[in-house]
């Protein structure tokens, strides 16, 4: 059985996030880090420090993406928009804009 990390959407824990387990993603070590913030304040704190990969143990999976993590984790909402020269990519948090990826429209 795996569980998913309430803070980032993670979904590959190895046990229920209680108990000093550390997110491997994020870095939260629930049962201290949780008890004086909020698991959505955890969130943004990580999503402020760029969505990094957390662990130095388990090695970042090959195709590990923050921000569909988060998305199909219910925890964002992406939105994708193509302009005369640009895609721009979205992710939102409630209605608060955090992180735009703009590319090239091909
Ligand atoms: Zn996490």
């Amino acid at each position: 059985m795996i569980f998913t990390c309430p803070v980032c959407g993670y979904r590959e824990l190895p046990r229920p996030a209680v108990d000093d387990l550390i997110c491997p993603s994020c870095g939260t070590q629930f049962g201290y880090d949780d008890c004086s913030a909020s698991h959505v304040d955890l969130r943004r704190e990580w999503i402020r420090r760029g969505l990094n990969w957390h662990s130095r143990v388990i090695p970042q999976p090959r195709s590990w993406n923050p921000l569909v993590q988060l998305t199909e984790a219910g925890f964002a909402v992406r939105l994708s928009g193509v302009n005369m020269t640009e895609e721009v990519t979205r992710t939102v948090i409630g209605d608060e804009p955090l992180i735009t990826v703009r590319t090239v429209a091909a």
